[in-house]
């Protein structure tokens, strides 16, 4: 079993990672103290690299994977973006404050929205051996649906699964995430550099 450090705090995505992970012989596990890395880039990949560099201090695996995501919205030039989750103090807050920006927008078309995800692979000298960055395109709705996942899910319509991610389960939510396929670059990497697929 390849174990490596996944660079959060959150044990919920530790979680989602693990269940999208499922047929590799891989343990994702949470680095070892309280993990408060200073995200001071101005990309999502350069804070990616941020929380990589701060695991490699608080781990003991041969690899760290890191990630940094969140909601891009168009018709907001791209906020809330790196700082969604530092957005509003809350979550529920800060889904207020996208449909309020938004209120007066009623054309569909102006409401597209993207989840980002970039994710970094690096060994324990905080070397950067992979780096990828994946989408998920939809547009805001105009109230909040569904109970599921976390963050912004109840405002964010899936294109293409026609409801909000929100309704989606975990397993449909693995499909379709910008987390999911962004991990499964990373997959597919360490697959051909460290380990065989079950
Ligand atoms: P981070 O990648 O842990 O820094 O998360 C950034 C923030 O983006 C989260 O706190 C959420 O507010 C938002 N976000 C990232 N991914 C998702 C998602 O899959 N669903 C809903 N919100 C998300």
């Amino acid at each position: 079993m390849l174990k490596i450090t996944l660079a959060t705090g959150n044990k919920h995505k530790v979680d989602e990672i693990n269940l999208i992970a499922k047929d590799f012989n891989i343990e994702f596990v949470l680095p070892k103290g309280e993990f408060n890395p200073v995200e001071d880039g101005s990309t999502f990949l350069e804070n990616a690299y941020c929380k990589a560099k701060c695991a490699c201090q608080q781990g003991d695996t041969d690899l760290y994977l890191a990630d940094d995501s969140g909601l891009c919205v168009d018709y907001l030039d791209g906020a809330p973006g790196i700082k969604s989750a530092r957005y509003e103090s809350t979550p529920q807050k800060r889904i207020e404050k996208v449909l309020k920006k938004l209120e007066n927008v009623d054309d569909i078309n102006k409401r597209s929205a993207h989840f980002t995800c970039a994710m970094v692979v690096v060994d324990k000298n905080a070397k950067i051996l992979f780096q990828t960055e994946k989408y998920c395109f939809g547009h805001i709705l105009k109230k909040q649906k569904g109970e599921n996942g976390f963050g912004y899910d109840p405002i964010f319509y899936v294109d293409e699964k026609n409801c909000s991610m929100a309704q989606l389960s975990p397993d449909e939510k693995a499909h379709v995430s910008h987390r999911s396929r962004a991990l499964n670059d990373v997959l597919k990497w360490l697959c051909a550099n460290y380990l065989q697929e079950i």
